[in-house]
């Protein structure tokens, strides 16, 4: 389950405030102390606990806890209201573009799930939003990537788009949408190459392809279970593709939460979606308060 380790460490932490009538500097100091140990553990990235614990303290000693008449439940509200501006606050929604069709470059490592969530994401926009996506292989270094996205559309009953492994990438993307106007398909999800590390070349290509299709977003697909590295694979990637928004996959196997935690406050960029389990229909929109709320209990 997503954030159990945190989550048990900061509800018995939080339990010992929740009742009180009365809520000292000190037992506003201890309960910081405790997130504080809590949130490092969870391996949120260290600059990001310590401007959020700051804004915490700040308020729990203020007016509002002061004021209220159960400054103990009034706290934990602070906690929340915090973890949810932490994670964005609103929800964040795709761009959608007013001349369809809507593009949508996924970005990403090898291995982090961005061809599953392609499909994933292809998925959820015909079931919730009746939309009919064309999905893209990109991928013409490897062929298994290509088969993969081909089997992935098989399963989803949806059309791929791919020139095998001769073409060129950015050729690949223009082809595509000029084929998802003629057949009046609202959306391209183009499936782009990922690599086992960040590196120039691979920038260079996405950036070709960025360049050649205006993408309306571009989603950065990183590894929750990989903790701060997932962080800085998203800052790379930001500070070269100016990316729109992120994908957290294998959020259900990440105990700890330490990027979702830390990857909007270090990037400026929104979590879109979270990936919950290898299967189709496990991506879900990424509700910050509702994984607040599944932090604090
Ligand atoms: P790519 O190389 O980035 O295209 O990665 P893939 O889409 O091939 O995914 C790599 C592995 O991660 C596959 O075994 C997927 O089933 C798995 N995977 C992807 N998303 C999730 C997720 O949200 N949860 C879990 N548990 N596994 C996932």
């Amino acid at each position: 389950m997503a954030f159990e380790g945190l989550a048990e460490r900061l509800q018995s932490t939080i339990k010992k405030i929740t009742g009180k009538g009365k809520v000292s500097e000190q037992d506003v100091k201890e309960m910081t102390r405790e997130i504080r140990l809590a949130l490092l553990e969870a391996d949120v990235n260290f600059k990001v606990v310590k401007d959020l614990i700051k804004r915490i303290k700040e308020r729990a000693v203020g007016q509002e806890v002061m004021e209220s008449l159960t400054p103990g439940q009034q706290v934990i509200k602070v906690v929340k209201e915090e973890l949810t501006e932490l994670m964005g606050g609103e929800q964040s929604k795709i761009a959608v573009s007013d001349r369809p069709p809507t593009v949508i470059m996924m970005v990403g490592l090898q291995g982090a799930g961005k061809t599953t969530t392609t499909g994933k994401l292809a998925n959820l926009l015909r079931k919730k939003h009746n939309r009919s996506p064309l999905l893209v292989a990109c991928d013409v270094y490897r062929p298994a990537a290509i088969k993969q996205l081909e089997t992935l559309g098989g399963q989803l009953d949806m059309p791929v788009f791919s020139m095998g492994t001769e073409a060129k990438p950015v050729d690949i993307a223009k082809k595509a949408i000029e084929k998802a106007k003629e057949e009046h398909r609202d959306y391209v999800l183009i499936d782009t190459a990922g690599r086992l590390h960040v590196d120039t070349e691979l920038m260079g290509e996405l950036d070709e392809i960025k360049a050649a299709v205006k993408p309306d977003e571009i989603f950065l697909v990183v590894d929750a279970m990989t903790g701060q590295d997932a962080v800085n694979v998203a800052e790379s990637f930001n500070d070269q593709l100016d990316v729109t928004g992120v994908v957290l996959t294998k959020l259900d196997g990440d105990t700890r939460g330490g990027a979702a935690l830390s990857i909007r406050a270090v990037t400026g960029k929104a979590i879109k979606f979270a990936g919950m389990g290898e299967k189709l229909d496990q991506l879900e929109p990424f509700h910050p308060e509702r994984m607040a709320s599944r932090i604090l209990g």
